[in-house]
């Protein structure tokens, strides 16, 4: 996660940015005009793309309002039957979800071995669906954590057969300042403020994901008419703020203007360098997934993340995934993503803004995870009692006199000397999350209780 630095956050407390009602009247909303104005202009130069509206509320809106956009174009030139949106298997769920939302038929194409898209799979589905091609939905670089190295003629390839291509821009932590979507082939993006631009996203929320076109699809960008705001042409408003979001905006421009060009680009080379840092220093112990066309990053690097690929693991000492997000506990972590994009795995974004200590600190905490995991391959651990199956471990589970699993407490609680100087104590011991996301409880008193 991005650090929210105190000095971005500021400005939302002032009651000039925190007080103003979203439909005031416009001559009292100057100082926002200017703020939408200054973070598009910014944000323009960051993509490449001509025009972008600020209105969305989450990335998943900006998807929605871009397809909306593709489809006002195609309708506009004569061509409202083209519905079909092509979308690779690596995608991002919310890219489905929104071409569904929007009226168009998702059409799923393949990945190579090494997480690229699928280009000959690509072009077989251009062509037989030339007629009625909507869009194209791609992410780049890929939520495998991939630089596809053929975008470029990938897009052309979907302009050449009539549709429009979208770059889904949530990884752009990893491009911003170095590649911009609107320049290698994209028409239309969203970025996710609420994660390469500094709005903290913890919880949900509140999010902020600009919908960014190229020049001839800007005089469709949404519109806000009951705030008497666009013209016919442009789709309808997304949020129901004209602005959107928009008390979060001045953590953004804040970042931007405290790093400046040099600075963001500072931000993403480190960004790619730290993920690439984690994945070789754990490349001697586990499989990294989808790192530039072979395993052990022998074909090259990983873009702003890297895959964990724990599945084999599982096999050979029964140990899941989840066990090992269970047992970060215990060494003061929590966990990176969990089985996401592919199932089994842990996907590690750590950003620019972990210090090299720190990423050792969780590369050393993986390192003796591993070492667990052989101590149960091996059997000198069974599979039903060791550190991972019983992780996290509290106090209280070890302070009791009746002590009776197959390691020690010190290996319990102490699985690197570190710990014993600074240690995380889990308050709960583990919980079974598929029967509590299963089985949802109201934990306010009952109604009665307040006769
Ligand atoms: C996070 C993300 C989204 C969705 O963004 P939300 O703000 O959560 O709606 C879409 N695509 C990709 C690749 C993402 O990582």
């Amino acid at each position: 996660m991005k650090l929210n630095a105190t000095s971005e956050m500021i400005p939302i407390t002032w009651p000039e940015f925190a007080h103003i009602h979203p439909f005031a009247p416009r001559e009292q909303l100057k100082g926002y005009e200017l703020l939408d104005q200054q973070l598009c202009a910014w944000l323009s130069q960051a993509t490449g793309y001509a025009g972008i509206s600020l209105q969305p509320n989450a990335g998943s809106q900006g998807e929605y309002a871009g397809l909306l956009v593709i489809k006002a174009w195609h309708a506009s030139r004569g061509e409202g039957h083209r519905d079909i949106c092509l979308i690779p298997e690596s995608a991002h769920g919310t890219n489905p979800a929104s071409a569904q939302m929007v009226g168009m038929k998702v059409v799923v194409t393949k990945c190579d071995a090494s997480g690229n898209v699928d280009l000959d799979d690509l072009r077989a589905k251009c062509e037989a669906h030339s007629a009625n091609l909507a869009a194209v939905m791609i992410t780049y670089p890929s939520t495998y954590g991939v630089f596809e190295t053929r975008v470029t003629e990938l897009c052309a390839l979907v302009h050449q057969h009539g549709g429009r291509v979208y770059v889904d821009g949530a990884n752009m932590n990893a491009l911003v300042g170095l590649a911009a979507p609107g320049q290698f082939g994209g028409d239309v993006s969203h970025l996710n403020l609420h994660k390469t631009f500094c709005i903290p996203h913890g919880g949900g929320g509140p999010g902020v994901g600009p919908v960014c076109v190229v020049d001839d699809l800007v005089p469709f960008l949404p519109a806000h008419r009951s705030a008497g705001m666009g013209t016919d042409a442009q789709v309808g408003a997304v949020s129901a703020a004209p602005l959107g979001n928009a008390a979060v905006l001045p953590i953004s421009w804040m970042y931007i203007r405290m790093m400046g060009a040099q600075g963001l680009k500072a931000a993403t080379e480190v960004a790619i360098l730290n993920a690439n840092y984690v994945a070789a220093r754990l490349a001697d112990h586990y499989d990294i997934h989808f790192s530039g066309g072979s395993d052990k990053l022998k074909g090259g690097g990983v873009a702003h993340e890297c895959i964990l690929d724990l599945r084999p693991l599982k096999d050979s000492s029964g140990v899941s995934a989840e066990d090992v997000a269970k047992r970060l506990i215990d060494f003061g972590f929590h966990a990176p993503t969990l089985s996401f994009p592919v199932a089994g795995t842990l996907m590690v974004e750590p950003t620019e803004s972990e210090s090299q200590a720190e990423l050792d600190r969780f590369c050393d905490a993986m390192i003796a995870i591993r070492e667990e995991i052989r101590a149960v391959e091996q059997g000198r651990l069974p599979q039903d009692d060791n550190p991972l199956k019983n992780a996290p471990h509290t106090a209280a589970s070890l302070l009791g006199s009746d002590w009776t699993h197959a390691y020690s407490r010190e290996q319990a609680a102490y699985p690197v000397a570190s710990l014993k100087l600074n240690k995380y104590w889990s308050p709960v011991g583990r919980v079974d999350n598929v029967h509590g996301d299963r089985n949802l409880f109201c934990s306010c008193l009952p109604v009665d209780a307040w006769r």
